[in-house]
């Protein structure tokens, strides 16, 4: 693993069906195309696709019709930056399938950061341990987590062992969500 991947602390649950059935649809994909699997592809393996694109410059590529909407992943990522007091440009926000992010210890998390080239994975479910699963309230601490993480790290605020251990208080005083 990379030192630049920066993954979030909550453990969710399992849902290995998910990840095979993609994993099977790239099979598949894999035997129509001359010569796949001879590049490794671009951005840690996920690519810089996305489906719509915010103001910020925030993108969003959703897993499926459940995946938050930009609306909500945008409003999460200004009101970190006016929290954080940083303003950078939006990272590419990518919506996965369930139980798909591993930290270092192959421990499932809710949310990764690449570092180096601005992209958020998030859990397209975000549970704790089964629980709160698709609650907006807890999808947009996890974006924010994620959010702080990009931002102190544009700003240089953080090093990445910094990042790693949590060492700024943004991390909580900028992570609440509250919802009407
Ligand atoms: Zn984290």
């Amino acid at each position: 693993m990379a030192i630049n991947e920066i993954h979030h602390s909550f453990v969710g649950a399992y849902y290995f069906m998910s990840l095979m059935s993609r994993r099977i649809k790239w099979i598949l994909l894999c035997l129509l195309l001359v010569g796949c699997g001879s590049q490794e592809s671009p951005n840690h393996g996920y690519g810089y696709s996305y489906d719509e694109q915010g103001e910020t410059g925030i993108r969003v590529r959703y897993l499926d019709d459940t995946s938050p909407r930009l609306a909500f992943v945008e409003q999460m990522y200004r009101e970190t930056m006016t929290c954080a007091n940083v303003a950078a440009p939006g990272p590419l926000v990518i919506f996965v399938p369930p139980g798909s992010i591993k930290d270092a210890d192959n421990i499932n998390v809710n949310g990764k950061t690449y570092l180096d080239t601005g992209t958020i994975l998030i859990d397209n479910d975000s549970c704790i341990n089964g629980v709160l699963c698709k609650t907006p309230a807890f999808q947009g601490h996890v974006m924010k987590h994620e959010d702080v993480h990009w931002l102190l790290h544009w700003s240089g605020k953080l090093t990445e062992d910094q990042q790693f251990a949590h060492a700024a208080p943004e991390f909580i005083t900028c992570t609440n969500v509250s919802l009407p």
